[in-house]
């Protein structure tokens, strides 16, 4: 029989030899089969490596004479009849027993883990190690950058931050309600028809206001913050929205927003415009002056869209002697829409405290991939959503 040499030296004294047995009662069996497996226990101990083990498989499971034919020759061929059926059954527990103790020790021995030598010094014993080839290049993890629409977002969001407003979020697929009802678009008012989205198949059995949709602004977010906080706030509002636009150079069916709520008591045009006057100063530098013209809002009254003076021509209209292409010549850049909140939508959630003859509120929106086109001057909308790595790295 092969055996390492120092598992050798170590069992000389104690080696298990299977015994010839005389007495076949249980209590003796018993006592047999547990000598026997204290030493498979202790062998098993001193399995380290590959070759201990193949020592100690065929030390116990070798057909020729190992300890397993053994016990079978001298215990079980050698009982009286009518212990036959005891001794074959005790038998058959201690071969699955060392069976599977031989198999454990197998993963034990080929185990990629330091494990100590009798002195406490870790030994690797993975056969990976010794092919690592420490000469080699690592690999190279490149750096990745904010992407510019959200290096823009962040830095809108920056500025109403330090404005003391909190940033709130809201889900991308909503109810026809959060979307559109509560905002003051009733069913079938014309003003849905400027928002054309992408709804959910198949709901047709659900009344309107249950179904789904990709929400179309972030809107709903205003509503469903003034459910769960009292009056007074002052939130903005990031995100993605959709809308059935095919896409082309300044559009796109899946684009960013930016929305805005404060309310509060006595809250007036006057606070609006002084409001997005500053934010745009910080985000376009001093120089920038703003303009307001009406518009339309369902869920504004009055509402307003802003202009910020052109930051690219600095309101000239010209750049040296080209025309100014991003103002289209007016010296005027349209930024955003904005109003005083609709008491109509303050009715949606007045249990609240939002009872609008006491509160007033204002609400604006932006959207960030146009702002992040006339900051970096990018031409093509459709560029910020290819995730070509040569386009972006442009702005690491
Ligand atoms: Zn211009």
């Amino acid at each position: 029989m092969k055996s390492s040499p120092e598992g050798a030296k170590e069992r000389r004294h104690v080696a298990y030899t299977v015994p010839k047995l005389k007495d076949f009662s249980p209590a003796a069996l018993d006592k047999a089969a547990e000598r026997l497996l204290a030493a498979l226990e202790k062998e098993n101990a001193e399995v380290k490596t590959e070759s201990d083990w193949k020592a100690f498989r065929d030390r116990w499971l070798a057909r020729k004479n190992g300890i397993l034919t053994q016990v079978n020759d001298l215990w079980l061929k050698a009982a009286p009849k009518d212990a036959k059926r005891e001794v074959g059954q005790q038998v058959n527990r201690l071969k699955k027993t060392v069976e599977d103790t031989v198999a454990s020790a197998e993963k034990q021995s080929a185990a990629p883990v330091e494990r100590k030598t009798r002195k406490g010094q870790p030994v690797v014993s993975s056969p990976a190690a010794s092919v690592l080839d420490i000469t080699l290049p690592g690999t190279r993890r490149p750096l990745g950058a904010e992407h510019p629409v959200i290096k823009t977002v962040n830095e809108i969001l920056a500025v109403f931050r330090n404005l003391g407003y909190s940033v709130q979020e809201g889900p991308e697929i909503e109810t026809d309600y959060y979307n559109f009802e509560s905002l003051n678009f009733p069913p079938n008012h014309p003003a849905r028809d400027m928002q054309d989205t992408f709804f959910i198949a198949n709901q047709e059995s659900k009344p309107l206001r249950e179904r789904l949709l990709l929400r179309t602004h972030t809107s709903p977010v205003q509503i469903r913050t003034m459910e769960k906080m009292k009056p007074p706030i002052r939130i903005v509002i990031p995100g993605k929205v959709h809308r059935n636009d095919p896409p082309d150079a300044s559009h796109s069916p899946m684009f960013h927003q930016i929305e805005g709520l404060a309310v509060d008591t006595n809250i007036t045009f006057g606070d609006l415009k002084g409001t997005l006057d500053h934010a745009m100063k910080a985000l376009f530098g001093s120089s920038v002056k703003t303009s307001f013209r009406p518009s339309f809002f369902p869920f504004t009254e009055p509402s307003a869209e802003m202009m910020v003076s052109c930051f690219i021509c600095g309101g000239s209209g010209r750049r040296g002697s080209d025309p100014c292409r991003p103002c289209k010549q007016t010296g005027w850049i349209e930024i955003l829409g904005c109003g005083m909140v609709d008491p109509n939508v303050f009715e949606f959630v007045k249990d609240n405290g939002y009872d609008s003859r006491k509160v007033s509120g204002f609400a604006f929106g932006m959207g960030p991939d146009r702002i992040a086109l006339l900051k970096y001057g990018v031409d093509d909308l459709q560029l910020f959503f290819q995730n070509d790595i040569r386009f972006l790295r442009q702005f690491a």
